[in-house]
């Protein structure tokens, strides 16, 4: 295994236009596994983590920007991440267990766009922005739209991803992150959702985002169902609705952890709790 090291953002985008199959190191949780199997054999590895200047979580005009080398034990801790994007700090705290927390990046997690990353659903809703940087320049993609399907993205190689733009949300009525696995700690998700509802005074719906993962090749918004509730008020007839819209946005299957059917339906049940507020908090 070839190792580079880079010492500023400068040195890592000058390396990675000269080695443009060099594969980024930032935690090392993913590629650790991919290395015990034999898979990085005769690779060569570019190693992030020395960038201080791609660790950090700063104020931005409307939001914060995130380093893509913030752990998930810093956002799940942080004060403005709890204030303003609290379902992201809880997804993180979801994330494998304290070790995997401790080293994992949010930059490494988006970029090994597994369809069960925990903090997607809340990237989702947040509709977060991803930056990223290449030795020409530089561009920033909608969350959804960096990903390509099961551990792809539309990445370019050569390109590093830098942070990632979380704009401030208005205060929302309720919201939900839920996480369903097989145990509390080190278990990948079977399905897991993010959720926010704005509701008028009336108690119609001014808007409703919700995402799920685990449940299709890359996160989804529930597109059809979004639409469907925006102006209308939370009755049984119209929840019974939107929850049978929920199937046109995903394509869950059948795998080791869970099955198509028992998906479907837990999301359907979280989702209704969600709009019924008997699930998530106000
Ligand atoms: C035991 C265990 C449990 C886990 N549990 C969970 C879980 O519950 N939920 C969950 O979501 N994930 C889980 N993971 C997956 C993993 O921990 C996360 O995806 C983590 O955030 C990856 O970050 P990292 O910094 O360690 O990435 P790395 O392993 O360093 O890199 C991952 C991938 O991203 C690329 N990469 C890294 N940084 C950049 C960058 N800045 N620009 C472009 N490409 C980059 C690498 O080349 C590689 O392809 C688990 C992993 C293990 C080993």
């Amino acid at each position: 295994m070839r190792f580079l090291r880079a010492r500023t953002p400068e040195e890592a985008l000058r390396l990675a236009e000269k080695h443009p199959d060099a594969k980024p190191l930032a935690g090392g949780t993913d590629l650790m596994v991919a290395w015990n199997a034999g898979r990085l054999d005769g690779k060569t590895m570019l190693d992030l983590s020395p960038l201080k200047a791609w660790a950090r979580i700063s104020p931005a005009k409307d939001g914060a920007d995130v380093g893509a080398l913030v752990t998930h034990a810093r956002l799940m801790r942080h004060p403005e991440v709890l204030k303003f994007w609290p379902l992201l700090a809880e997804a993180c705290g979801t994330v494998g267990g304290p070790q995997i927390q401790a080293r994992g990046t949010l930059g490494g997690n988006i970029a090994n766009a597994s369809p069960a990353g925990d903090p997607f659903p809340p990237l989702a809703v947040y509709e977060a922005r991803v930056r990223l940087v290449h030795a020409g320049g530089r561009r920033e993609l909608a969350f959804l739209d960096v990903f390509a399907g099961v551990k792809k993205t539309h990445l370019a190689p050569g390109e590093l991803i830098e942070s990632v733009h979380l704009p401030h949300p208005p205060k929302p009525s309720r919201q939900l992150f839920r996480k369903i696995g097989t145990r509390a700690a080190q278990a990948i998700s079977k399905t897991m959702m993010a959720g926010l509802l704005w509701l008028e005074r009336d108690g119609a719906v001014r808007e409703v985002r919700f995402a799920l993962g685990s449940m299709a090749p890359t996160v989804k918004r529930l597109h059809a169902a979004e639409e469907f509730l925006r102006g209308r008020r939370l009755d049984r007839p119209t929840v019974d609705k939107a929850v049978e819209l929920l199937a046109a946005d995903v394509s869950p299957i059948d795998d080791v952890r869970s099955t198509r059917a028992y998906r479907l339906r837990a999301a359907q049940n979280v989702f209704r709790g969600f709009l019924e507020g008997r699930l998530g908090r106000s």
